[in-house]
């Protein structure tokens, strides 16, 4: 239950750094428009789309993962299990033909929010580079 799971995700999620509101997701404490849920992860809407399609995929128990860059090769099987859920989502959302999966890594990169998400836009034409 959302009690059970709560408990559980600050447990983990106390490894490194503080809590981020990604944990009060988690939890349902705060309501998200998910688009994919399993045991591991969570795929929910972005609250501010940059994209028709803007979905965030996230692990539930960040286990370290604050950003890509502390990624170690333990993390293999939830990276990878994030990735794939990124295909579902974009599946889900009717743009498996043309969609973009984005990781911010870091101040300079505009991570603003300190638990590993994968951005998954589309539906519109994207432009390369991005900004
Ligand atoms: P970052 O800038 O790569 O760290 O991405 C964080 C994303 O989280 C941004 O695109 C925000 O719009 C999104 N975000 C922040 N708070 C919420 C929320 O409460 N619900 C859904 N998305 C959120």
């Amino acid at each position: 239950n959302n009690e059970e799971l709560a408990a559980k995700t600050a447990a983990i999620n106390a490894d490194t750094n503080n809590p981020t509101i990604f944990d009060k997701i988690i939890s349902k404490e705060i309501p998200s428009s998910i688009v994919y849920e399993d045991e591991n992860v969570l795929a929910f809407r972005d609250i501010n789309p940059q994209a028709p399609v803007h979905v965030l995929v996230i692990p539930k128990f960040r286990d370290g993962l604050t950003e890509l860059g502390k990624a170690e090769m333990r993390h293999g099987e939830i990276l990878g299990q994030l990735l794939y859920v990124a295909r579902i989502v974009a599946e889900k959302e009717g743009v498996l033909d043309g969609f973009r999966v984005v990781i911010n890594n870091g101040v300079s990169a505009c991570q603003s929010v300190y638990h590993l998400h994968l951005h998954v836009l589309g539906g519109r034409q994207l432009k390369w580079p991005p900004g």
